[in-house]
C-alpha cells in the first residue's frame, strides 16, 4: 500500500486523524514545514521547519535539554516507573529469537511479542492491558551504519507501550498525553522542545495514523494507532484497534547525556575498556562536532562516505586524526554493538553458523 497516499488522505483531515486532546489543551499549533511540506505540531509559534530540517537538529550533543542525566539502565527505570504509576503492567521482554512466528527469525519490534499468526490472519494476545515492555529487537537492515552514524545499532531496546481501547485500555488521546508527560514530567524536557510529526504506518494488511515525537531533531518514539484493514478507500475499521507505541531506549539515554554518540552512553563501561586498550586520545569537542555533523547529514545523502567526508571537513579533522581516532572509534563501537547482539541471540537460543544466513 502506498504510504504517501494514505498520509495525504489523513493529513487532509487532521481533526479526525491527528488532533488529540493534548494539542488542544496545551495549545499546539499545526504547521507545514517550509522546506519539505510535512505537517507537524509544536508549541513554538516561531518554528517553521520540521525536526529533520530544523536548525536545532542534534544540538543536544554537548548540550542536553534535561537537567538530569540517566544512563541506559536508569533510563528504563524512569520509563517503567512512569508507566507503572499510570496503571500499566510492566511485562518482561520476550526472546529475541522469534520462535512463535514462522515468518521471522528475530523479534524486530515490541508489538511482535503479542502477534499470533493464524494462516493469513494476525491475532493479538496481550498478557495485560495497557502494558509496557522493554523489548530487545534485532534488525539487520542498517548494518553499514552501525558504529559510523552514532545512532544505528544491530540490536536495540524498544520501549513498547501497548493498549487496546476496550477493557481498561485507552486510545489516541491518552496515549499522546502519556508520551508527552513521560518526556516533560519524568525526563524534565521543556514542553516547547517536543515536536509531533504526522505520519502513517501500514503493514500486514492493516494501517493507521501515527505521531512521531522528536526532541531537537532526534526521533524518540512513534505512536502508531492501528485502526484499519484492507486497501485505502475500501478499508474497514479493525475489530481490535491497537496502540503500538515504540520508542528507542538508547535515544532516551542519549538525549539526557548529550554524548557525541548513543554508543558512548549505552556501552559505557565496555567502551572505557576498549578506549584504554586501543589508546585513543579522544578530543571530545572534536568528536561532538564530527558526530553532530554526521547525524545532521546522514538522511540527506545516499552515500555514507560522502557524509563522512563532509563531517571530517566541517569538524576540521586532519587525515591523521581520521586514521588514528575516527576509524578505530567506529570499529570499537561496531564491536561493542555486535557483541551485545550476539550475546542476546546466543543467550536466547540462536546458534551462529557459517552456513547460509548463519
Ligand atoms: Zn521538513
Amino acid at each position: 500500500m502506498d504510504k504517501n497516499q494514505i498520509l495525504k488522505e489523513f493529513s487532509a483531515d487532521p481533526d479526525r486523524y491527528y488532533k488529540v486532546k493534548l494539542f488542544e489543551e496545551q495549545g499546539f499549533i499545526r504547521k507545514a514545514c517550509t522546506k519539505c511540506g510535512r505537517f507537524f505540531w509544536t508549541l513554538d509559534a516561531n518554528r517553521t521547519l520540521c525536526p529533520d530540517d530544523g536548525t536545532d537538529t542534534y544540538s543536544f550533543i554537548g548540550d542536553p535539554p534535561t537537567t538530569k542525566r540517566f544512563d541506559y539502565t536508569q533510563s528504563w527505570k524512569q520509563v517503567e516507573e512512569f508507566f507503572v504509576k499510570n496503571n500499566h503492567t510492566s511485562v518482561s521482554r520476550y526472546p529475541v529469537v522469534c520462535r512463535w512466528r514462522d515468518d521471522l527469525y528475530f523479534t524486530i519490534a515490541s508489538v511482535v511479542d503479542f502477534q499470533r499468526v493464524m494462516g493469513s490472519k494476525v491475532v493479538f494476545e496481550f498478557p495485560a492491558n495497557p502494558l509496557v515492555v522493554p523489548q530487545t529487537c534485532l534488525r539487520f537492515n542498517d548494518l553499514e551504519n552501525v558504529g559510523v552514524t552514532g545512532r544505528h545499532f544491530s540490536s536495540f531496546c524498544m520501549i513498547g507501550q501497548h493498549s487496546i481501547p476496550e477493557n481498561g485500555g485507552y486510545w489516541k488521546d491518552e496515549c499522546v498525553d502519556l508520551d508527552f508527560r513521560l518526556l516533560t514530567q519524568q525526563f524534565g524536557i521543556k514542553k516547547e522542545e517536543v515536536v509531533f510529526v504526522e505520519d502513517v504506518w501500514s503493514g500486514g494488511g492493516s494501517f493507521g495514523s501515527s505521531l512521531e515525537y522528536f526532541v531537537r531533531g532526534l526521533e524518540l518514539g512513534n505512536a502508531v494507532f492501528t485502526e484499519f484493514q484492507g486497501e485505502l478507500g475500501q478499508h474497514a475499521t479493525l475489530d481490535q484497534k491497537i496502540i503500538d507505541m515504540g520508542a528507542g531506549l538508547e535515544r532516551f539515554a542519549w538525549i539526557t547525556n548529550g554524548t557525541p554518540t548513543a554508543y558512548d552512553c549505552c556501552f559505557g563501561p565496555v567502551n572505557q575498556i576498549l578506549f584504554e586498550k586501543i589508546g585513543i586520545d579522544s578530543d571530545s569537542e572534536m568528536l561532538k562536532k564530527y558526530f553532530t555533523e554526521i547525524a545532521r547529514e546522514i538522511d540527506h545523502f545516499d552515500d555514507l562516505n560522502q557524509v563522512r567526508r563532509l563531517a571530517v571537513k566541517s569538524a576540521g579533522i586532519t587525515e591523521d586524526q581520521v586514521n588514528k581516532i575516527i576509524t578505530p572509534l567506529e570499529g570499537m563501537y561496531l564491536i561493542a554493538d555486535h557483541l551485545r547482539t550476539l550475546i542476546f541471540a546466543i543467550a536466547d537460543g540462536a546458534l551462529p553458523s557459517n552456513v547460509g544466513g548463519g
